[in-house]
């Protein structure tokens, strides 16, 4: 039995949870529009449909929703992908709507969908790339972003022709977080895992005539600052037929100096351990390779003798300077490589008529509350997900903060009726949006569409022996909706 002070906390809990969702519904429904159907759109919308108050209409650019899960989620990990169960019950929900193939911003202003809802919640990712900013970096071939590669072994439409040339034993990836260890491990797994899995057929093709059999990940600072998580490292590290090399002295190094602050950082502690681990001995001859480098920042892409293809990449040694910031020495190494993907962050980038910070890539908020150049709250405007918080975190993080929005949000139309029921006064929702002269034109797909295009791909795949197989275009996209339609009329 809890104590009288927890009860009473309990008993208050439960009343302002009941409150916010609160179940009346006689009068016109509250319409939140949501921009963006990646983990921070369904979940977002998940919470507020315990109001039953509430319909969501769904906004997405492309004709398919789920953003990352989709289009970033390795497709070795389809374990990962399982969220996607839980966002179809969402999207099966009488009082969810799903736009897809509309990009807000774009044929549809943002402003057009806050004058026909009562709420809107910003949720459309982080859909660019930080540079390096080197010497021949947008120059030369053989030198892609991890976004980019990453869209074209997933079929993103977006990247489906980049077609990278592997025809070189050597890969380098700047970055060290999860996105570069997928990038290495897609590119030195054995062929015959990939096949099993969503990975393209495009992709698949290209990765069967690769001569990849060396990557290199590098990273500007030290051990302590790498950003893997213990699940994919160990994972690339117990890969059959890849050789992982570091320098082990100098991680044990790192450990042995920081053992104090380790003692408080357990997660930490245990990736460093993992770091320093010796590979388990393989069946098998290792005819392949992966090195981890620290302490080097990129200065300059090389190019070979034609001056159109990277050779090598040029890399500065760095110090440490207070155990964080990266300080070049002066003295420099060169990899030799013919591919070169830097993965060092996706970025946000605004939307007309939003106020944006374009130097973290966010919209400024406060726990969610959208914010104007004044640091105030802009009435009834959020935001959610990479959007929000910058290009971090895992699926679970984003699942935490569109939580944090959606009660922002419920707490906002609680009190907005409160303050008087006609406060939300019956608004149009899609049918405003999508009867202005711009939108017309514009082909929405809804959500039993995507279904169809869903079946197709899964036949396709089984076809192949794969769990999917991708559509990679949205012309085909929307003839495969159209004839959909067709059926249906
Ligand atoms: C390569 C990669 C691999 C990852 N692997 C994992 C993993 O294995 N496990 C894990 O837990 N997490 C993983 N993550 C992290 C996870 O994907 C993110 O935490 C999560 O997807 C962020 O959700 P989001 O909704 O904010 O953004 P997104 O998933 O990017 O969704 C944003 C959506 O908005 C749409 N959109 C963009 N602009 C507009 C517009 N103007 N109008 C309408 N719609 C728009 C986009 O098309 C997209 O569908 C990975 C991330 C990447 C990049």
């Amino acid at each position: 039995m809890f104590p009288p002070s927890i009860r009473t906390n309990r008993r208050l809990a439960v009343h302002a949870f009941a409150r916010l969702y609160s179940t009346a519904t006689s009068a016109h429904p509250i319409k939140v529009a949501i921009i963006g159907s990646g983990p921070a759109g369904f979940y977002t919308a998940h919470n507020l449909l315990k109001n039953e108050r509430v319909q969501v209409d769904m906004y997405e650019s492309l004709p398919v929703p789920f953003g990352l899960v989709r289009f970033g989620v390795a497709p070795d990990h389809p374990e990962v992908k399982n969220v996607i169960n839980k966002f179809e019950t969402i999207g099966a929900n009488d009082r969810f709507q799903f736009y897809g193939n509309i990009r807000v911003g774009d044929s549809v202003p943002l402003q057009a969908i806050q004058s026909n809802y009562h709420y809107t919640v910003l949720s459309y990712g982080a859909s660019e790339d930080r540079h390096l900013g080197i010497d021949n970096e947008d120059s030369l071939q053989g030198i892609h972003s991890a976004r980019s590669f990453v869209g074209w072994y997933n079929g993103h439409p977006d990247f489906k022709d980049l077609a990278p040339n592997l025809d070189t034993e050597t890969a380098i990836v700047v970055g060290q977080g999860n996105v570069a260890l997928d990038v290495a491990r897609i590119l030195l797994s054995p062929i015959e895992e990939l096949e099993k899995t969503d990975i393209c057929e495009h992709a698949l093709e290209a990765l069967r005539k690769s001569s990849v059999k060396h990557v290199h990940i590098v990273g500007r600072r030290g051990p302590l600052q790498i950003a893997f998580t213990s699940k994919e490292l160990r994972e690339i590290m117990g890969m059959p037929n890849t050789r992982f090399i570091i320098d082990r002295d100098y991680v044990e190094k790192t450990v042995s100096e920081h053992k104090a602050a380790l003692t408080k950082d357990r997660p930490r502690k245990r990736l460093l351990e993992i770091l320093v681990k010796p590979q388990e001995p393989a069946d098998s001859p290792r005819p392949k390779t992966l090195t981890v480098h620290f302490l080097k920042t990129p200065r300059a892409a090389v190019p070979d003798s034609s001056g159109a293809r990277l050779a090598a990449v040029k890399f500065e040694d760095n110090e440490l300077r207070d155990d964080a910031v990266a300080v070049g020495t002066g003295s420099f190494t060169e990899i030799p490589a013919g591919l070169l993907f830097r993965s060092v962050g996706y970025k946000g980038t605004g939307i007309p008529g939003l106020h944006f910070d374009s130097r973290r890539g966010v919209v400024p908020n406060n726990k969610g509350r959208a914010l104007d150049s004044q640091g105030k709250i802009i009435p009834r405007l959020y935001v959610a997900g990479w959007l929000k918080r910058g290009p971090t975190g895992v699926i679970a993080t984003t699942m935490h903060d569109a939580n944090e929005t959606s009660t922002m949000v419920l707490e906002d139309i609680h009190q907005d009726l409160e303050a008087k029921e006609d406060a939300l006064a019956s608004v149009s929702g899609a049918a405003g949006v999508l009867g202005t002269s711009a939108a017309k034109a514009v082909d929405a797909v809804s959500f039993s569409e995507w279904k169809a295009i869903d079946a197709y791909e899964r036949e396709q795949g089984q076809k192949l022996g794969k769990p999917r197989e991708k559509i990679v275009s949205t012309e085909e996209m929307l003839r495969l909706v159209h004839e959909a339609r067709a059926a249906k009329a």
